[in-house]
């Protein structure tokens, strides 16, 4: 499997276990964790991942549901996504947006309880798949702007390999 290939699996992964979980917590009522797990051996069963790639795959994907649980605890005023996407999100893949403004709007108090428990401040690494929104270089700060689940590439202006995830800040800035 060439490069290509390998980052198109992991971003479906990625994406498919975002759904499954979603759906497992408005579903069944599952707690967010157990959702995550059910959602994992799903992805493992229909997208042909080993659950070595699966256990990757949940770990990013719990990375950016603390990230945005901690946002929306953050700023509990408005609890907004598009504060958190940093982004125009028209230009955001339907389907990945959509799916993102559920999951933010029906589970966040389980987010906000996730993030209150768990988050630290984390950085996201070349070869990861994240979210979308706006990474900015460790080294250089060069804006990495994704408007779907992507693979993380090294950094086109340095080629460093760390990246932090930018949020708020500049929408609160303009206020
Ligand atoms: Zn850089």
């Amino acid at each position: 499997m060439d490069n290509e290939q390998e980052s198109t699996k992991m971003e479906e992964a990625y994406q498919h276990m975002l759904e499954r979980m979603y759906e497992h917590m408005t579903g069944e009522g599952a707690p967010l964790e157990k959702a995550i797990d059910l959602a994992r051996e799903d992805t493992v069963r229909s997208k042909g991942i080993t659950p070595d790639e699966a256990d990757k795959i949940a770990g990013y994907l719990l990375r950016d549901l603390q990230d945005l649980g901690d946002h929306l605890h953050q700023d509990k005023e408005k609890k907004d996504l598009r504060d958190w996407l940093l982004m125009d999100t028209t230009l955001i893949e339907a389907a990945i947006r959509d799916l993102l403004f559920s999951v933010a709007d029906k589970t966040d108090v389980e987010l906000m309880d996730l993030a209150e428990h768990h988050w630290r401040p984390t950085l996201l690494h070349t070869g990861e798949v994240t979210a979308p929104g706006v990474l900015a270089c460790t080294f250089c700060g060069e804006e990495l702007h994704f408007d779907r689940i992507a693979r993380i590439p090294p950094c086109p202006h340095c080629n460093n390999t760390e990246f932090k995830r930018l949020r708020g800040a500049r929408s609160r800035a303009t206020e």
